[in-house]
């Protein structure tokens, strides 16, 4: 599946004659809660995007690590369009087929043993955090309700997971905040201990956050957290949302620490572009999860399931990680070289798998380089931290990493001169 650039149908593009042109002024109907770059893409092939007006950019942000396959994969467009012209929606008032198809594959390559389907990473972080305090409802202490977090995190934008994600810049005006969550800084142990209470149900954390900067979790410190969570009777909580599905180089990022959680939450990757979410649990965690106490219209619904379906055929193939490790050596050692070349802005280069980023100096935002690397037809994410978030497809080639490489190289040259003059 990882084949050619040609055998993904990655040819250059003409620009397509049946655009609709918006009328004038509609981009402000959109609500404004993005600071959208005004930028319009029409179609997508593999690592590449094309816009309404022809130009290609290379696009190394995959939609917030969402494109793991790329754009218009041919699997998995055969896949929505097969299932497309035979079921779309059904709801979970019935058995869905593609559901338990994706579940019992799921639960085979996981610590799973339940599954709960639904459409986005918020989504599936607010569903493991109910999952965590009804499992403690249901063994006896329903005093258990607080969740430990992580500074630094990220679960998502609905009012709870805002909360547990604690950033005071997406809380401000939408108090109160929900109540239940505990943060404490990332990587201090010592006030990791002194946060948990007879109160604690679970800790949850990111094993590399990637909205706060590409920051990775030791390995050694999520065995702790483990370890920890046993002894104190604790729920682990792993939010894989943007660390799932490949992108670090494992299935799931935890791998790397060769330990594993009660409860996960999986989105972004998970439907190659397709709107899908998960909450992976062992059967002892979901033990309180019984009909009514949880539920989503459009969860798991048939058409989310062909696409996840075939998103885990290619990301399960033999060899395909190890492919996806081998190329993101090249991505590090690309990144590592721009580091090397520009150390007045670039402090560090981060990450693992497709999952990297330039940590930037402290006086720099990402939003110049960003921009920079734009004029070169490169897409990156701005991330927190100071990082810019360089996260390619897991598709990307050899060639296509080097033809990154040097864009970046040529967008942080450019930062380099004007942060001068
Ligand atoms: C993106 C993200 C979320 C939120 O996902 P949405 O689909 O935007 O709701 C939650 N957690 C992590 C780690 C994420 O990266």
């Amino acid at each position: 599946m990882s084949g050619s650039p040609a055998a993904r149908g990655v040819t250059p593009l003409a620009a397509p004659a049946n655009v609709q042109t918006p009328a004038s002024g509609a981009s402000e109907i959109v609500m404004g809660t993005y600071a959208r770059q005004d930028i319009v893409f029409a179609r997508g092939e593999g690592v590449w995007l094309t816009t309404t007006t022809g130009e290609r950019y290379l696009d190394f942000g995959s939609g917030i690590a969402v494109n793991n396959l790329g754009h218009t994969h041919p699997h998995l467009v055969a896949a929505l369009k097969g299932q497309a012209e035979t079921l779309w929606h059904t709801s979970n008032l019935y058995r869905v087929e593609g559901q338990e198809t994706v579940a019992a594959r799921l639960a085979a390559l996981t610590f799973a043993e339940r599954i709960f389907f639904c459409n986005s990473g918020a989504e599936a972080c607010e569903g493991a955090i109910k999952i965590a305090r009804r499992y403690h409802f249901v063994s006896g202490h329903p005093e258990r309700q607080r969740i430990i977090t992580f500074q630094g995190a990220f679960h998502g934008r609905t009012l709870t997971t805002l909360a547990a994600g604690g950033n005071p810049k997406y809380l401000e005006g939408f108090a109160p905040a929900a109540d239940g969550f505990d943060q404490v800084p990332f990587g201090d142990h010592e006030a990791l201990k002194a946060a948990i209470t007879p109160a604690t149900a679970a800790i949850m954390i990111e094993p590399i956050q990637g909205e706060g900067g590409v920051r990775m979790v030791p390995s050694q410190c999520l065995i702790g957290l483990r370890e920890m969570c046993d002894a104190h009777g604790l729920l682990l909580i792993f939010d894989e949302v943007q660390t799932g599905v490949g992108r670090s180089g494992k299935l799931f990022a935890h791998e790397w620490a060769g330990i594993t959680p009660d409860i996960m939450a999986v989105a972004k990757g998970l439907g190659g572009g397709f709107p899908v979410g998960a909450i992976l649990a062992t059967a002892n965690a979901a033990s309180g999860m019984t009909p009514g106490t949880h539920g989503s219209t459009f969860g798991g619904n048939p058409l989310a399931m062909a696409v996840a379906n075939a998103v885990l055929d290619v990301v399960t193939a033999p060899g395909f990680l190890e492919d996806v490790q081998h190329r993101a050596l090249r991505l590090k050692q690309g990144l590592a070289s721009l580091k090397d070349r520009f150390p007045a802005i670039v402090e560090d280069c981060r990450g693992t798998g497709f999952l990297t980023g330039l940590k930037l100096k402290a006086n720099m935002q990402p939003a110049p380089l960003v921009n920079a690397a734009r004029a070169e037809h490169l897409l990156v994410v701005g991330a927190g931290d100071n990082t810019v978030r360089v996260v390619p497809p897991l598709i990307a080639t050899e060639s296509e990493i080097a033809d990154g490489i040097d864009r970046l190289a040529r967008a942080l040259d450019h930062v380099t001169r004007s942060s001068v003059a």
